[in-house]
């Protein structure tokens, strides 16, 4: 696939780019080009320009909530992450209130460090969350009861008919780990997030290494346990008032922390940790997961639902599977 026009804007692209070198899952066969975009000003111009030649593709930031097929994908992938951050803050109108902006592309842990250095408070459990601010927001990742969205002021997005338009967090509907964002096709650029000072950073910056330490010793490191988090989301309360139920408990009443399928296995603390020894392919864990969804179903009557989106072709799949393919 020709893509030179792409250089005239100045962004790199890979064709026939494996997606298991772009995912923390580490497996995943290859896309038809891969393209890096490393801000908002060139997500912006390289998707103009693929619509402009009506090329579809599929945008990922850090890929660390997909587990991508082996077999690959026919699309094009548009990466938007940096290692550099990209983060400014200002003085809010309502006293001892921060808004504080960052390019989507920034990762999620370098917005954290930078609140945190600068004595704001409400990024906290968020430490150590692998991946972009845009793939938070449309997750909605969250940690220990808290979701990103209930920080959120505002944010830049590139929607589907070309336009940018900068709206309040409540013209996004957001729930738990899902956001409109996953499904309409609008784009995050950048977003600005609401939070009150602190003043105490050193006490701060302790809390941020002992979240820190404490999210290695419960899931390892996705650098030497490859995966993409919780691989289920967390089970509906089955009243209001309560809170939500923890996948892995279910997964671990249901035997499931002792199945391995060619090498695809839970993390020995975290029955929701989806791992693989090497050679262990994305369809090994998709048929594991999905032999862990039938335990759980056997035992408990529960249809878990995943919270990893998948990329491309499995086998087995059921024609219409409830979450689709992305
Ligand atoms: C070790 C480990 C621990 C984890 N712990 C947690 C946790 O505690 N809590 C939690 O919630 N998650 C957790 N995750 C999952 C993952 O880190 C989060 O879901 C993360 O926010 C995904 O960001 P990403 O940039 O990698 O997105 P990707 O995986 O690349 O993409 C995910 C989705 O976001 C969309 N997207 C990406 N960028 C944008 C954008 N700019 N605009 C619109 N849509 C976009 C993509 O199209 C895709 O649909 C963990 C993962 C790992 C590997």
């Amino acid at each position: 696939m020709d893509l030179s026009f792409l250089n005239q804007i100045g962004v790199q692209y890979t064709p026939q780019a494996r997606l298991a070198e772009h995912t923390t899952f580490r497996v995943g066969g290859p896309c038809l080009a891969l393209v890096e975009c490393r801000n908002a000003k060139e997500l912006t111009l390289t998707v103009l320009t693929l619509r402009q030649h009506n090329l579809p593709f599929l945008l990922m930031g850090f890929g660390s909530n997909i587990l991508a097929s082996d077999q690959g994908i026919h699309r094009i992938i548009v990466r938007h992450t940096t290692t550099t951050p990209n983060i400014s803050m200002r003085a809010c109108a309502e006293p001892n209130l921060y808004l504080v902006t960052a390019d989507s592309a920034t990762q999620l842990d370098d917005v954290v460090a930078y609140t945190i250095n600068n004595g704001l408070e409400g990024l906290l459990p968020f430490s150590g969350i692998p991946g972009t601010l845009g793939g938070a927001i449309a997750g909605n990742a969250g940690a220990y009861g808290q979701q990103l969205a209930d920080t959120l002021e505002s944010l830049t997005i590139l929607r589907p008919d070309n336009s940018v338009v900068t709206v309040p967090k409540s013209a996004i509907h957001f729930e738990y780990r899902d956001s409109d964002l996953k499904h309409n096709g609008d784009i995050v650029l950048s977003a600005t997030i609401k939070l009150p000072r602190n003043g105490n950073i050193e006490q701060m910056k302790n809390n941020r290494a002992a979240n820190l330490a404490m999210r290695v010793g419960k899931h390892g490191r996705w650098q030497d346990t490859p995966c993409a988090g919780s691989f289920f989301r967390n089970v509906e309360p089955t009243s209001k008032a309560g809170p939500r139920q923890s996948a892995g408990w279910f997964l671990e009443q249901a035997g499931c922390k002792d199945m391995n399928l060619n090498g695809a296995h839970s993390y020995h603390n975290h029955a929701n940790i989806i791992t693989r020894d090497v050679g262990a392919k994305a369809q090994d864990v998709y048929d594991l997961t999905c032999a862990m969804a039938c335990a759980v179903k056997a035992k408990f009557g529960l249809e878990l639902v995943r919270e990893v989106r998948l990329l491309g072709p499995f086998e087995n799949a059921p024609a219409c599977d409830p979450q689709g393919y992305w």
